[in-house]
């Protein structure tokens, strides 16, 4: 949940140790099996072939992001800052995860449409409107930087 896009063409080889926090952690706060688990479902969902990978970090200063490891063909690896994703209720960790990968959707689909609001609109194919919300209050009170809600998520549907 990132306010620029970032999609890099190369990333430094992950740490063993790294990746084998993103399978262990969060088990007990969020009821879920692993936060790769929970990528890989909502990957299915919508319908994103390349693989994905998901990890936990010390710090990311834009709290979540994803890169590529080798462009449109991915795969692809979102970086979890490690004491946001304890702030987030589970659907709200399942809110940013999707977030994430309408970014990848739209890089393997669309790649010079990639906004903000697109990945959102991506992302709420498969997860309901209200679980964004309180993630970007999240987000803006941990990087200082306010956005609009309207402007990321579009108008509260009637729904
Ligand atoms: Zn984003």
């Amino acid at each position: 949940m990132h306010i620029g896009v970032v999609l890099l063409l190369w990333l430094l080889p992950l740490r063993p140790d790294v990746q084998q926090a993103a399978l262990t952690g969060l088990s007990d706060k969020t009821g879920i099996v692993s936060l790769q688990d929970l990528t890989d479902d909502l990957r299915g969902r919508l319908e994103i072939k390349e693989r994905v990978h998901v990890t936990l970090v010390d710090h990311n200063p834009l709290v979540m992001s994803v890169e590529t490891l080798n462009g449109r063909s991915g795969p692809f690896v979102i970086s979890v800052d490690r004491d946001f994703v304890q702030e987030l209720a589970p659907a709200e960790v399942e809110a940013a995860i999707a977030h994430e990968l309408g970014h990848v959707w739209i890089y393997t689909h669309h790649p010079f449409l990639q906004t903000e609001r697109l990945a959102n609109d991506i992302a709420m194919r498969v997860v309901n409107r209200s679980a964004f919300e309180p993630v970007y209050e999240k987000v803006w009170s941990r990087t200082g930087i306010r956005g609009n809600l309207i402007e990321f998520l579009g108008p509260p549907s009637q729904d």
